[in-house]
């Protein structure tokens, strides 16, 4: 069960739903796999802590333009549907924050001046975090497109699909949020009750439902406004998931890189019954036993 836990507006508490939703299922003894996909500023490791066993670097292939070959017949920029690359009459030119790397310049070119050259975008680290698998993405500063380090981090996570695995996305509705939510069997959407928060759950159901992706909403730090997200949820036909309270303990616990079901263990059924309920609108397999597993060992 792959579950992504998005959220329109940055800062809404993704982070806090994901990890506690690791730190749950691992106190139920299910297999679970924590994904930082946030990849351009990955926090989860600050509240799991986990212990890193490897690093692998993140590559892609760009394009290096031999100009003594090259005979500037322009046929590789009119191939490039993303506009990487500018044939001018006495040079190529390459854009490398534009290319995609798909490698059809390469190919298109009849002078064979087109080579393609790795280079570093970012880093996967992998380890574990008591029972939880953890794998982060980080990006290389500096660079534009992000999407390659995610779907790394989502490869990485693959060998462990026969459990649960959370996937921490980026904040937005950008190609970040679209690759890390791509393939999942259902996605979570953290909001708050502000209209900045509204607004942005607003985009981010409407691009779920384009994606065909069932998702759910949870209200972070609850309260005042509540109302207008209720409201919203019920206009796109989306279940609440929970409600989780504005609380001076959860906050404090926050800042201090401690998750909040550690902090106020009662808050352990309402992580699980998120669980519960994703897993009985997928009709999964594992929600017999995550129930079983909820009664006997969260008390
Ligand atoms: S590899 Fe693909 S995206 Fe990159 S410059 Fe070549 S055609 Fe464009
Ligand atoms: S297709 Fe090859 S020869 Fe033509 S402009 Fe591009 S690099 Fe030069």
């Amino acid at each position: 069960m792959r579950i992504a836990i998005a959220s329109g507006k940055g800062g809404t508490g993704k982070t806090t739903v994901a990890t506690n939703l690791g730190a749950v299922l691992a106190d139920c003894a299910e297999k679970v796999t924590y994904v930082d996909c946030d990849v351009e500023a990955p926090n989860g490791h600050l509240f799991l802590r986990p212990e890193i066993k490897s690093e692998t670097e993140v590559t892609r292939r760009i394009p290096v333009i031999d100009n003594d070959r090259c005979t500037h017949c322009g046929k590789c920029a009119r191939f490039c549907q993303f506009g990487a690359l500018t044939s001018l009459p006495n040079v190529t030119l390459v854009h490398p924050e534009l290319c995609h790397s798909c490698g059809g310049c390469a190919i298109v070119c009849p002078s064979g001046a087109i080579r393609e050259e790795r280079v570093s975008v970012g880093t996967i680290r992998s380890g574990h975090a008591g029972g939880i698998s953890f794998v982060s993405g980080t990006f290389t500063v500096g660079l534009a497109n992000s999407t390659p380090v995610i779907r790394a981090a989502k490869e990485a996570a693959k060998s462990d699909a026969d459990g649960w695995v959370l996937l921490d996305a980026p904040p937005g509705t950008s190609c970040a949020m679209m690759e890390t939510v791509k393939g999942c069997d259902y996605v979570i959407l953290v909001t708050e009750p502000t209209p900045f928060g509204l607004h942005d759950l607003r985009i981010a159901m409407e691009v779920c439902a384009k994606m065909k992706l069932p998702f759910g909403v949870v209200i972070n730090r609850s309260g005042e406004g509540k109302d207008m997200i209720q409201a919203a949820c019920v206009e796109a036909s989306a279940p609440i998931l929970a409600e989780l309270p504005q609380n001076l303990d959860i906050a404090r616990a926050y800042s201090l890189g401690i998750l909040a079901v550690r902090a106020l263990p009662e808050l352990k059924r309402a992580f699980a019954q998120i669980l519960l309920q994703i897993a009985a609108r997928t009709r999964s397999r594992q929600a017999p036993k995550l129930f079983e597993a909820a009664n006997t060992q969260l008390t």
